[in-house]
C-alpha cells in the first residue's frame, strides 16, 4: 500500500485578488483535505498544508472550477505577479497596477493542456476570457520574437533555469517589497493621470546559502523606461534573457540576479535590447518608497469601505476564542466580499457597503479579531514568519511556531531598557531561502542551525535597504543577551525619530560590536 504521502497546495491570485467564492471554496478544502487552517502567504497567495495525494486531485479542481489556480504558483516559471493590494478605487494608478499585474501573470502562464489534463481530466477550466492583446504579444513574431514553438512560445522547451517573480506597483508604494522581486514595474502616468508607460527594475531575490559567499540576496537595479504599446515585448525580452543567459549548470546560482550581477546593468541592458529589438529608453524619476499596510477601515474612493486585517505569520485559523477562520467566512458568506491578499501576509476586506460596517466589525471582535490598527501589536504588526516546521521540507529550525516568543521577549527587553513602545520590523525564516524576506528587515533571524539564527540587521522600515549578517548563530536562548546591549545603544546614540534598522545602518557593525563589548548587564 502506498505511503499517505502529504502536500502543500499553493495558489496563484495575480494582486492578491480573491473571489468571494473562490475564498469560501479553500476555507471548506482546508477542513475536508487540509489541517484545518489557511495559510496566507507573503506573495499574495494562500497556502493549504497537508494534503494527502488521494485528495490533491479533487482539491485542485474544486480551485480551478471556483476561478482559482495552482498553475505557476511553483516551479521554474514566473510566479504569482505581486501589486498593491489597496483597493482604492478612484486612484487610476492602483487600477492600472492590478491590470498589469493580471496581463503579465497572463501573458507569462504556460500553455501546455497538461495541467487540465491531470487535474481536470482535460476538460476546459472557466477562467476568465484571455486577454486578445496579451494573447497577441505572446505570439508575436518579428519585433520581440522569442520562439517560433507555437505551443510554449515564451518558455519554450525547457522554461526558465530557476524561478522568477514579478510586481507591478505605483510609485511610492512599497507593500509589495519591490526591491526583491526578478522584475518590478512601476506604472507611470501622463499629466492626465493615464497609463503613459513603466519605470523598470530587475535583478531582486533574496534566497542563498549559508557559508557559500557565492549566493547571496540582491536588491533589484533601475533598468529602463517603458511605453506601455511596448511593455508586454520588453517584459517578453527580459524573461529571454533569463531563460537562454541564466545559469542551468548550477541551481544556487540561476536567479535573475546572479546574471545581472556577474555582467553588470549595461551588459543586461544591452541584451535585453537585442531580444526588444530597439533601445530602451531611460529611468524616470521616482518619489520616495514607503510601506504601508492599509489596516483598519479606509474608504476605497467609490463610497464603499474597506478593511485590513492583520493576520499573525499569514495563519487563518480557529484557536479557543480567537476565531478569524470562522469570523472570515462568516463575513464572505453573508456580504460576498471579495479580498486581497497583501505582501505582509494579511488580507483586506472590500467593496464594503458603509451600512455593513458595524456588523461585520461585530462577527470579527466577538471572535476575538482586532479590528483598530492601533490595538495590534506593533512588533506582530510589521513582522513576518515564514511556515517552516513542521510543512516546509527545507527548514532547519522553528519560524512560524518561534516567532510568537520571540516578539514578546523582544517586547520584555524594550520594556527593560526604556523603550517600551519602540517597534521595527521583524522577521524570521527557518532557513536561508528568505520566504518571509529577512534579509530586508530591521530586525531578521534566518534559521542556521535546530534553535540556532544567523541575525541580520540594518535593513529600513520601508524595505528599501538589504539589512547584513552580524552574527552566523544566535541560540535561542541567548536573545536577551545578544539584544540587551544594541537596544541600550540604540536608545543612547539614535538620532531623533531614528527607527532601529535605520541606526544600525548609519553606526556600523564596528560601532555596534565595540558598545556591545564593553557593555555591562543591568
Ligand atoms: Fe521553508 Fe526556508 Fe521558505 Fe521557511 S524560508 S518556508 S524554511 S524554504
Amino acid at each position: 500500500q502506498e505511503k499517505d504521502y502529504q502536500f502543500m497546495l499553493r495558489t496563484k491570485n495575480p494582486g492578491g485578488y480573491v473571489p468571494p467564492q473562490l475564498y469560501l471554496v479553500l476555507d471548506r478544502l482546508a477542513d475536508e483535505y487540509g489541517n484545518h487552517t489557511l495559510r496566507a502567504t507573503t506573495r499574495q497567495g494562500f497556502q493549504l498544508h497537508g494534503i494527502l495525494k488521494k485528495n490533491l486531485k479533487a482539491a485542485i479542481a474544486a480551485i480551478i472550477k471556483s476561478m482559482g489556480s495552482t498553475l505557476g504558483a511553483c516551479g521554474d516559471l514566473n510566479r504569482n505577479v505581486m501589486a498593491p493590494p489597496a483597493p482604492f478605487k478612484n486612484k487610476l494608478e492602483y487600477q492600472y497596477a492590478w491590470e498589469y499585474a493580471n496581463n503579465i501573470a497572463e501573458l507569462l502562464t504556460p500553455q501546455t493542456g497538461a495541467y487540465y489534463e491531470i487535474w481536470l481530466d482535460g476538460e476546459k477550466a472557466i477562467s476568465a476570457e484571455e486577454n486578445p492583446e496579451v494573447k497577441a504579444a505572446r505570439q508575436r513574431n518579428g519585433t520581440g520574437t522569442i520562439f517560433h514553438d507555437a505551443e510554449e512560445p515564451i518558455y519554450g522547451t525547457y522554461y526558465m533555469p530557476r524561478k522568477f517573480k514579478a510586481c507591478v506597483t505605483v510609485p511610492g508604494d512599497n507593500s509589495i517589497d519591490l526591491y526583491t522581486q526578478d522584475l518590478t514595474l512601476v506604472v507611470i502616468t501622463n499629466d492626465e493621470g493615464e497609463l503613459a508607460g513603466f519605470d523598470v527594475f530587475a535583478g531582486g531575490g533574496l534566497g542563498r546559502t549559508h557559508n557559500k559567499e557565492e549566493t547571496f540576496a540582491r536588491t533589484a537595479d533601475p533598468i529602463c523606461y517603458v511605453a506601455k504599446e511596448d511593455v508586454y515585448d520588453l517584459v517578453k525580452a527580459i524573461v529571454a534573457t533569463q531563460r537562454d543567459y541564466g545559469d542551468r549548470t548550477d541551481r544556487r546560482h540561476a536567479r535573475l540576479k546572479y546574471l545581472i550581477h556577474d555582467w553588470g546593468v549595461d551588459k543586461f541592458r544591452l541584451v535585453v535590447e537585442e531580444y526588444f529589438g530597439k533601445p530602451v529608453e531611460p529611468f524616470k524619476p521616482l518619489p520616495e518608497w514607503k510601506y504601508r499596510d492599509f489596516l483598519g477601515w479606509n474608504e476605497q474612493g467609490d463610497g464603499k469601505l474597506f478593511l485590513g486585517i492583520s493576520i499573525d505569520n499569514g495563519r487563518i485559523k480557529d484557536e479557543g476564542n480567537f476565531q478569524l477562520k470562522t469570523a472570515l467566512r462568516e463575513i464572505v458568506e453573508q456580504y460576498n466580499l471579495p479580498i486581497r491578499l497583501t505582501g505582509n501576509h494579511d488580507a483586506i476586506l472590500y467593496d464594503i457597503e458603509p451600512d455593513n460596517k458595524q456588523a461585520i466589525e461585530e462577527i470579527l471582535n466577538s471572535r476575538g479579531v482586532v479590528t483598530n490598527p492601533g490595538q495590534i501589536d506593533q512588533l506582530a504588526r510589521y513582522s513576518m514568519a515564514c511556515p517552516a516546521l513542521p510543512t516546509c521540507g527545507l527548514a532547519i529550525t522553528e519560524s512560524e511556531r518561534a516567532i510568537p516568543g520571540f516578539l514578546e521577549r523582544i517586547h520584555t527587553l524594550l520594556d527593560k531598557v526604556g523603550l517600551k513602545n519602540e517597534h521595527f520590523v521583524v522577521r524570521m525564516t527557518g532557513c536561508p531561502n528568505g520566504c518571509a524576506r529577512p534579509y530586508m528587515a530591521e530586525l531578521g533571524f534566518v534559521g542556521s542551525a535546530p534553535e540556532s539564527y544567523q541575525v541580520w540587521l540594518g535593513g529600513s522600515p520601508d524595505q528599501t535597504r538589504l539589512a547584513e549578517a552580524y552574527i552566523d548563530r544566535l541560540h535561542i536562548n541567548d536573545l536577551e543577551t545578544f539584544l540587551e546591549p544594541i537596544f541600550v545603544f540604540f536608545k543612547k546614540s539614535r538620532k531623533k525619530g531614528e527607527s532601529f534598522g535605520d541606526f544600525c545602518n548609519r553606526v556600523g557593525f564596528e560601532a555596534i560590536r565595540e558598545f556591545a563589548n564593553s557593555y555591562k548587564p543591568r
